[in-house]
């Protein structure tokens, strides 16, 4: 049984996260939520962890006055759920407001379960720094990149060859940049394989999320740019794959469910039971792999752009990103506009960085320069 801080308990991982703690009678030290009391109540009321934090100070003070029968200790910081001991911090956080909870768990020597994968676009060089300074473990959660560490175990880096992360297309795979252009928030909130939060289904629409993911695994792996390949793969059976110098690949396989990555990560190096289901593969079925269509879905492009540029240009990339999705999301710009407002911002002249607070600095700066204002979901 381990300790664990779950960062962002209240969204689509934390939830998963809280599912598969209580399947195997595990109970949380630690949870935050953005702004979520209702269901932090609830959380907290079924878990009974020594802490809870929200990070909206009026709710946190709603919160405080809810769970006042309970003990558990209410705090509107975020940070102080560190003081609590603990043997893993995971983080499920959605955005860049993910990333000084990531530098701030590994300051304090924990080993993270990353989920936010934003954390490695913005600040991936000094993140992965302070991992190798404090000796802790960073373990994905992504589905892709947990496959793809599932297949590195006992593996060399040197018989790497190159990785390939599968996509499963999201919901407008196969459309025209016309028909692109009338798709609304609703339409890209019907992704066809996986349930997520709001933000990460809308990147998976655009293909953003694949070029995070492909920075995210550069960061993670230490792989260069073409080292990493996408290929879409309709069924999400394959959650993507290593191919080594000998000429084998390996992949990892499985129903399309957060829960198997989740559990991977808190029981790492061991396997634990989860409730999902296994694939059947006594019946007939059909994987099918091809090429990413960049000049239809033109954020893979950018972002694979970002990558070769390196780390200043990967945040302007997830800064203008998470701006014209939210922006997307309100009804405010359409769908084909996060693409142009991530491509005026990558052409435009930005400062280098060479620190995690540079990368936050200037995230904050693109921010501004697009008119937006922060607010913690
Ligand atoms: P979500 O929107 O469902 O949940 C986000 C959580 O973060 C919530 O608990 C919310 O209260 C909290 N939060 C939001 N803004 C905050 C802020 N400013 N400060 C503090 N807390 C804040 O998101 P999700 O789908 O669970 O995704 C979380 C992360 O995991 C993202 O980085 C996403 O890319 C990654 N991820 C998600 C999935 C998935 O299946 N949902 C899969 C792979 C990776
Ligand atoms: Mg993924």
């Amino acid at each position: 049984m381990k300790k664990l801080i779950i960062f962002g308990s209240t969204g689509s991982i934390g939830v998963q996260t809280l599912d598969i703690l209580k399947s195997w009678g595990w109970a949380p030290v630690a949870l935050t939520a953005g702004r979520n009391v209702d269901l932090l109540e609830r959380q907290a009321r079924e878990f009974r962890p020594q802490m809870v934090a929200v990070a909206d100070k009026t709710a946190a003070a709603a919160l405080r006055v809810r769970l006042a029968d309970t003990g558990v200790v209410v705090s509107d910081n975020l940070f102080d759920v560190l003081d609590c001991e603990c043997d893993m911090v995971l983080n499920a956080i959605v955005g860049v407001a993910g990333l000084p909870f990531t530098l701030a768990a590994i300051a304090a020597g924990r080993d993270v379960a990353l989920a936010n994968k934003e954390s490695l676009v913005v600040g991936g060089e000094y993140v992965m720094q302070a991992v190798q300074r404090k000796g802790v473990a960073l373990l994905p959660v992504d589905s892709e990149h947990s496959a793809i560490f599932q297949c590195l175990q006992g593996a060399a880096r040197s018989e790497v060859k190159n990785i390939t992360l599968t996509a499963s297309g999201g919901p407008f795979y196969g459309k025209s940049r016309g028909q692109l252009a009338a798709y609304t928030a609703a339409d890209a909130l019907a992704h066809p394989t996986w349930n997520m939060g709001a933000k990460i289904t809308v990147d998976c629409a655009t293909m953003m999320n694949k070029g995070l993911e492909l920075i995210e695994a550069m960061r993670l792996f230490g792989l260069a740019p073409q080292d990493i390949g996408v290929t879409v793969h309709r069924q999400s059976i394959v959650h993507s794959m290593v191919t080594f110098c000998d000429g084998a690949t390996l992949a990892q396989l499985g129903v399309a469910d957060m829960r198997v990555p989740i559990a991977y990560a808190l029981s790492y190096p061991r396997r634990l039971d989860t409730p999902v289901p296994c694939v059947d593969w006594s019946t007939a079925s059909t994987l099918t792999f091809a090429p990413p269509d960049e000049q239809t879905f033109g954020c893979l492009r950018l972002a694979k752009q970002a990558a070769a540029a390196g780390q200043a240009a990967c945040v302007v990339l997830n800064a203008a990103n998470e701006v014209a999705v939210a922006d997307f999301l309100a009804g405010r710009v359409g769908f084909l506009d996060i693409e142009a407002l991530v491509a005026q911002q990558l052409a435009a002249d930005w400062p280098a960085v060479a620190s995690a607070d540079d990368c936050l600095a200037l995230d904050a700066e693109v921010r501004k320069k697009m008119g937006a204002a922060g607010k913690p979901g």
